[in-house]
């Protein structure tokens, strides 16, 4: 089924004689797939991913999460973005960072335990519930907002260059957590990057990005079997 549909979706910053970031994009996202968004620099992919998540309101066309028309922040959609180092409240422990979005989201207490013990236990941060963001490398932030993402079971998870700002080994080291966790949770990414080798390795899907106004110039479906 569809998980994600996006129709002839375009944001202009700053009113009608603005500057026009997307333009006219429509692509669809199955449930279950990992879908990533390949362009250069610049070309509107941070803007796709904050129309689809609600934080900008599209000046045309929609966007669709399981058939209902997107309004406001859907609490069915969790944002990982490449500032971990922003993402993370500094004043809460690994746990707490992790189990505040269920309180937000009215989740009782032993539930929330429940939840960041299991998910901490599969980005292998669970010696590590009681630090602090400070007390942590800049991989393992990123694996506390991987985690924390996760926490929240939602529909579709939106990945905004989320290895971009950590070292080359350890961008293997979450390339490949989260092909493991997104399997075991069962979920459904979109995540976009400048890297299209990074994409390749990851998705079973690439959609390629025109410069800015970006719209869609390839659809490839990837099969590089198990990995
Ligand atoms: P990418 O994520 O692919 O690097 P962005 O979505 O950040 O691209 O930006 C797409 C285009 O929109 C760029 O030309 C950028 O300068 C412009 N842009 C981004 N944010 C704003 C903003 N708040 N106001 C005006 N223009 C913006
Ligand atoms: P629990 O019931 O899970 O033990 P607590 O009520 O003890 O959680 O809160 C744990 C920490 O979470 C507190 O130290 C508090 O600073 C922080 N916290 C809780 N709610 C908020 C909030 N809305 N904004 C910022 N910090 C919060």
């Amino acid at each position: 089924s569809t998980m994600l549909e996006v129709s002839g979706l375009g944001h202009r910053y700053g009113g009608p004689t603005g500057h026009q970031a997307i333009n006219e994009l429509s692509f669809r996202v199955e449930a279950g797939e990992l879908a990533c968004i390949v362009g250069p620099s610049g070309c509107g992919k941070s803007t796709l991913l904050r129309s689809i998540s609600g934080l900008l309101t599209p000046t045309s066309g929609r966007v669709e999460l399981h058939g209902d028309p997107v309004e406001g922040v859907p609490s069915d959609l969790a944002v990982v973005f490449q500032d971990y180092s922003r993402s993370l409240f500094p004043w809460l422990s690994v746990r707490k960072n992790v189990e505040f979005p269920l309180r937000s989201r009215g989740i009782g207490r032993d539930e929330r335990r429940r939840r960041s013990d299991e998910v901490l236990e599969w980005v292998g941060l669970a010696e590590s519930a009681r630090k602090y963001p400070w007390q942590l490398s800049g991989g393992m932030q990123q694996r506390v907002s991987i985690a924390r993402a996760l926490a929240c079971r939602p529909a579709l998870l939106l990945m905004d260059e989320p290895f971009a700002s950590v070292d080359a080994q350890t961008r293997f080291e979450l390339e490949d957590l989260l092909l493991r966790v997104r399997k075991q949770f069962d979920s459904t990414v979109l995540l976009v990057t400048h890297d299209i080798d990074e994409s390749i390795y990851l998705a079973d899907r690439v959609f390629v990005l025109s410069k800015s106004p970006a719209s869609i110039v390839a659809d490839i479906p990837v099969d590089l079997g198990e990995r």
